[in-house]
């Protein structure tokens, strides 16, 4: 008899704001023999892997490699390494994820400045223009894919005022990496971290960060250590850059997921894989409309990854959820926060950004609904789907 029952994960189909459902690739090169953390064999996976994230960043930073823990170390080690007690940061606030990166950097000692904004709505240039202005900050800070809204903003002209003040951008791309385009050297992103578990359709564990000259430019004269030993990029420099001190143990078999995560996107394409998500959202977004459910987040500025819609009044939402997930298999996302028991999150994230995924929840919803009394055209939301793909 084993001492625990038998490990038997219920098979899922991961439509929430993620984990997204893992390529059944990814999954097997986790399961490749473990090396050590300084085998040759290693070290050339850790370079390739690096070249890869350079890519799909748009960048050519050296110092572009994964953090080791989820998406929110990526957020607590860019913030950490750029903040210094008392230096003043500005930080878009529209959903959780903002509300985050200003808990990370007031405990790292910053003086935060929140630039707040509806949920659902994004930033104007000029009200960061305004707040920039007002407060000179050493760093702004924005979220471009805020998953508790769907709300998608836009960072060029961000990066533009953020650079005429002599500040630095800051950028969480958890979200957006891998499902849009994100050019961290054409926009000028100073730092910006992502997460494995969303777009690149790996299990949680690392964050790919990057970091450009003028950020190392600023980490490299700081008055003070970087708060966490951990994640201090001038020691993880010496760990992923030619020097290949022991830092920490890497998750080496992460890595190997990541590795295979990122070559699958190359191997596809990055505008192809940008065009996929798009046309998915398109036919789940005309699919909801054909039956009356709605977008949360403004329109124009909807992300295809995540799709935040309102649940339609009367409909026990808590009901769909669970039915979902216990009746079809189907995880999908509350509401957070604002949205709580208002919206719920739809994500057509990575290898799970597919037709098949989106007749599935389409229909399924589609039952569900109907059992709960809803009214509109059986059906609907199918063929309005299928007309997208059809076009
Ligand atoms: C998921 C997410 C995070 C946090 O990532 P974890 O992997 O949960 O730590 C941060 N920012 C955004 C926009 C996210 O969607």
């Amino acid at each position: 008899m084993p001492a625990l029952p038998s490990l038997n994960p219920p098979i899922r189909t991961l439509l929430g704001p993620g984990p997204s459902d893992i390529h059944p690739r990814v999954l097997a090169a986790m399961a490749r023999p473990t090396v050590g953390h300084l085998d040759p064999y290693y070290l050339q996976v850790m370079d390739k892997l690096q070249g890869g994230l350079r890519e799909l960043f748009r960048t050519s930073n050296r110092m572009t490699f994964a953090v080791s823990g989820t998406g929110s170390a990526g957020m607590e080690a860019t913030v950490v390494n750029l903040i210094e007690p008392g230096d003043s940061m500005v930080i878009g606030v529209n959903g959780v994820f903002g509300g985050r990166m200003t808990d990370v950097a007031a405990r790292a000692g910053a003086k935060v400045t929140k630039v707040e904004r509806p949920w659902g709505e994004v930033f104007t240039p000029e009200e960061l223009r305004n707040a920039v202005d007002a407060a000179k900050p050493k760093v702004v800070g924005i979220v471009m894919a805020e998953t508790s809204t769907g709300a998608y903003q836009p960072i060029e002209e961000i990066a533009k005022i953020v650079h005429e003040a002599g500040a630095l951008l800051l950028v969480d791309a958890v979200t957006s990496l891998g499902g849009v385009p994100v050019e961290v050297d054409r926009w000028g992103i100073d730092a910006i971290y992502s997460g494995t578990q969303k777009c690149l359709s790996c299990p949680p564990g690392l964050a790919p960060v990057s970091f450009n000259q003028r950020a190392m430019d600023v980490i490299m004269a700081r008055k003070t250590k970087v708060q966490s030993w951990y994640l201090d990029v001038t020691m993880l420099a010496n760990y992923w850059g030619s020097d290949r001190v022991y830092h920490h143990t890497a998750p080496i078999n992460m890595s190997y997921g990541l590795y295979e995560a990122v070559s699958i996107i190359l191997e596809e394409g990055l505008d192809a894989c940008f065009a996929r998500h798009a046309l998915n959202h398109r036919a789940l977004k005309a699919g909801l409309a054909a039956i009356g459910i709605m977008y949360a987040a403004q329109e124009g500025h909807q992300l295809p990854m995540l799709n935040a819609v309102h649940i339609p009044p009367g409909i026990d939402e808590v009901k769909v959820r669970s039915d979902l997930l216990n009746r079809f298999g189907i995880e999908i996302g509350a509401g957070l926060g604002a949205f709580k028991g208002k919206v719920w999150r739809i994500g057509l994230m990575g290898y799970g950004a597919r037709p098949a995924n989106v007749y599935l929840v389409l229909s399924a919803l589609e039952q569900l609904l109907a059992e709960q009394g809803f009214k509109f055209t059986h059906g609907a939301s199918v063929a309005a789907a299928a007309d997208v793909y059809a076009s």
